[in-house]
């Protein structure tokens, strides 16, 4: 079924909770739905100036106080068994289940493989365009292939998952011209029936006694998590601001440096090897170049995660928002020569 509201309101269509207005906000179930409002000349005026399909908003900051086009939500919730041998189950979840019901729900069911993205906000079609990851684990891992619907083409599709070009925050979704065309939804993805657990992160090993306990690594996650991270329904944000950088081995001494030359000391800076370069941390840097906790308007740094930028008070604009990430990016720039590019999409 398709329902068009004109002039939807934004907050509860973006966890940063900015107010503002979309001329329509569109939910969909199905591919057929997303055919006939494509197809229907009664849903013309909707459609007349494009689409964003959106999950929870959970990654997004609307930059105006109107977005000028048609926000699409998928708000289908099934989730099903399509395959399943003696070591895994493959599932097809809709593109608007809540990741964290499906996690619940595998936990529940002894299924292995997303146990470790607990507790992150968004759909389960943003999961796979965005390919989240958490405590050693990314989304990609599980996908098997995507089903979407081309909007361009005006026909379904199905995506394997060695076509989807999955990177650290990255895939195909997130580029021309897939990014303007193809809409999720729904995700084939597929979960081991035996212990594969991944405790290899941070101090997640030291909090769970039993390696073969699902539920007790989901509950290990959801408590990290909620130690350093805010709470979406207490504090508007949309989780990591900036991506981590990645930089090559000669670009990180001239980084340590310039870091020297303002004082910092880099021997504990976070480095991590990966297949092309070194990745930093950017919590890291932004904390030592003085940033935790700094406020700009009713924006301001998460204390406990440095990374996250906050809406503190819930009056916070966009452009509080917009400032405070300018400043952090410029000092970055000038304390380390690092450029942080930011995760959050911005809405025109
Ligand atoms: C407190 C907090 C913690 C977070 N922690 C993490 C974390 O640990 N790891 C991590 O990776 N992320 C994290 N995030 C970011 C966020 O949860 C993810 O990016 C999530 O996938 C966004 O889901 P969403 O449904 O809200 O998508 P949205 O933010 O609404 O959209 C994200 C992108 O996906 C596209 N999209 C959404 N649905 C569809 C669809 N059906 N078809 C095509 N494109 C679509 C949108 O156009 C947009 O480009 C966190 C966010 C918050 C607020």
């Amino acid at each position: 079924m398709i329902t068009i509201k004109p002039d939807a309101s934004l907050l509860p269509l973006n966890t940063m909770r900015i107010d503002g207005t979309a001329n329509y906000l569109i939910e969909f179930e199905n591919a057929d739905d997303l055919h006939r409002l494509l197809t229907d000349s009664a849903c013309e005026y909707a459609v007349r100036n494009g689409l964003k399909p959106i999950g929870q908003g959970s990654n997004l900051l609307f930059t105006r106080p109107r977005y000028d086009g048609a926000l699409l939500k998928c708000t289908a919730g099934n989730m099903a068994i399509i395959a399943e041998d003696c070591d895994s189950v493959t599932l097809r979840v809709d593109a608007g289940v809540e990741l964290d019901r499906l996690i619940a729900r595998c936990c529940d069911d002894g299924l292995w493989g997303i146990e470790n993205l607990s507790l992150i906000p968004g759909t389960v079609g943003a999961a796979a365009v965005q390919n989240v990851g958490a405590y050693g684990v990314e989304f990609k891992d599980v996908v098997r292939a995507v089903n979407c619907y081309n909007i361009a083409e005006r026909k379904t599709c199905t995506l394997d998952v060695s076509e989807i070009a999955y990177g650290y925050r990255d895939s195909i979704f997130k580029h021309q011209p897939a990014k303007q065309q193809l809409i999720v939804t729904s995700v084939e993805i597929r979960l081991a029936k035996s212990p594969t657990p991944q405790l290899g992160y941070g101090h997640l090993s030291s909090l769970v006694a039993d390696s073969s306990d699902i539920k007790a690594i989901r509950q290990a996650v959801i408590s990290l998590r909620r130690s350093k991270l805010p709470d979406v329904d207490e504090t508007g944000s949309a989780g990591s601001f900036f991506k981590n950088p990645i930089v090559s081995d000669h670009r990180l001494e001239e980084i340590r440096s310039l870091a020297a030359a303002h004082h910092i000391d880099t021997s504990a800076m976070p480095v991590y090897d990966v297949a092309d370069g070194k990745k930093l941390s950017a919590a890291w840097l932004i904390d030592r170049a003085g940033w935790k906790n700094a406020k700009e308007g009713h924006a301001a740094v998460w204390g406990l995660q440095p990374l996250v930028l906050v809406n503190a008070d819930g009056k916070a604009s966009a452009a509080d928002i917009v400032r405070l990430a300018e400043l952090i990016v410029n000092d970055i720039e000038a304390k380390f020569g690092v450029t942080l590019s930011p995760e959050v999409e911005y809405i025109p």
